[in-house]
């Protein structure tokens, strides 16, 4: 295939989807997590979770990296913008993620606060290089995907010897998370996961390999799979032709992308500034060891929690929200009280409903349709 149309094309969808139909066995469930957000997009988008036969269901995992980032570090950000005469920078997303009392770095500006959207660490890097008598501070969030980056801005301060940047990191780690879910208690009784849709960008770093040891562990398939419709259905079958086998294994279905050792440059760039915390909080998943990085004591200068006073906050979601539940695949987001009426992306209670890729999000801006407004439109 060769142009982005060959993965939406709907006779090769109707074909995979008759195809999943045959290989699931009548008298059993597949419960299969996607991962990553924009997999539950994707399959919300274009409508794949209705073309697929009644014993499959999707569970929607903690893939989002604006939504598993605790209410507590939601709160040192919109202080360290408001405290400390600062600019601080962050992607548009974080902007209106709701903190403690429904704050936001979106309150916190209106409130004078010098908060700046950037589309990328090179534009907090040049605010920094034209406000030279001011601290600029990086909100730097997300998976492996956006690590490199990150890595890439830091190791340019320490060259350019810039003394007013630093970097507010909130990096996360993939297959830590896929070990906490397997680990929750969840997992031994309602939402037991059969196999996992591997995350797409991720894996373009990370590569196959680290899922190896996770697979081995806990004897669940992954299989990595790319963000178009073809690319869930295709890897869907494969997950089902492993879990109807007793099979588990890392297979690829994204090698247009991915390969077994992953991008070696970029995770070079990230050992040389970044290492491993002892332990990070998530939420929904609660404080996991290992599952994130700091700042290497090298580059410590550039460290906001260390130039600046970020202590430890713990907080609670807002009353009703069930972020944490939707996060841990327990619940869907519309078994949450407040989902579509309270809750609305324009008025988001919880991290979920402000992403582009979080599960709440996806269900309220393409779980409504029915069956029949399928995109694909493609019927079983
Ligand atoms: Fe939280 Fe809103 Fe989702 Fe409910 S609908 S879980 S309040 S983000």
């Amino acid at each position: 295939m060769k142009y982005i149309d060959d993965f939406r094309d709907a006779s090769v969808a109707k074909s995979l989807a008759n195809a999943i139909a045959r290989s699931v066995k009548p008298d059993r469930e597949y419960k299969i997590m996607e991962f990553c957000g924009g997999h539950t997009h994707a399959i919300f988008r274009y409508g794949v979770q209705y073309l697929m036969p009644d014993q499959l269901t999707f569970v929607h995992g903690p893939g989002c990296p604006v939504c598993v980032l605790p209410t507590g570090r939601i709160d040192n950000a919109i202080r360290l913008a408001l405290d400390n005469n600062i600019i601080f920078c962050t992607y548009a997303d974080m902007l209106r993620v709701p903190g403690s009392g429904r704050n936001s770095l979106l309150k916190a500006k209106a409130e004078g606060a010098d908060v700046r959207m950037v589309y990328s660490t090179q534009d907090a890097l040049k605010i920094a290089r034209e406000n030279v008598n001011t601290q600029v501070v990086f909100f730097a969030i997300g998976f492996e995907t956006t690590t490199p980056a990150t890595a890439v801005a830091l190791l340019q301060a320490k060259k350019e010897s810039l003394k007013n940047f630093s970097v507010f990191c909130n990096h996360v780690l993939t297959p830590s998370a896929i070990k906490a879910i397997l680990d929750s208690p969840q997992e031994t009784d309602s939402v037991h996961i059969d196999g996992f849709l591997g995350p797409s960008h991720v894996s373009t770093v990370i590569g196959s390999e680290p899922y190896e040891a996770v697979v081995s562990e806990y004897k669940k398939p992954v299989v990595i799979a790319g963000f178009e419709p073809l690319d869930v259905m295709q890897s869907t079958l494969m997950l089902i032709e492993q879990i109807n086998s007793g099979r588990y294994a890392v297979e690829n279905e994204y090698t247009r992308a991915v390969t077994r050792k992953g991008n070696i440059k970029a995770q070079a760039l990230v050992s040389e500034v970044l290492e491993v915390r002892s332990e990070f909080e998530w939420r929904g998943l609660g404080m996991l060891p290992r599952s994130a990085l700091k700042i290497k004591s090298g580059f410590s200068e550039f460290d906001a929690e260390k130039r600046f006073d970020v202590p430890r906050i713990v907080a609670s979601d807002v009353k009703g929200c069930e972020c944490p539940s939707v996060l841990r695949g327990s619940k869907q987001p519309t078994e949450c009280k407040l989902f579509g009426k309270v809750c609305v992306p324009e008025n988001p209670m919880g991290s979920c409903m402000v992403s582009s890729e979080g599960a709440c999000a996806a269900y309220y801006s393409y779980g409504r349709m029915g069956k029949s407004e399928s995109k694909i439109g493609v019927n079983q």
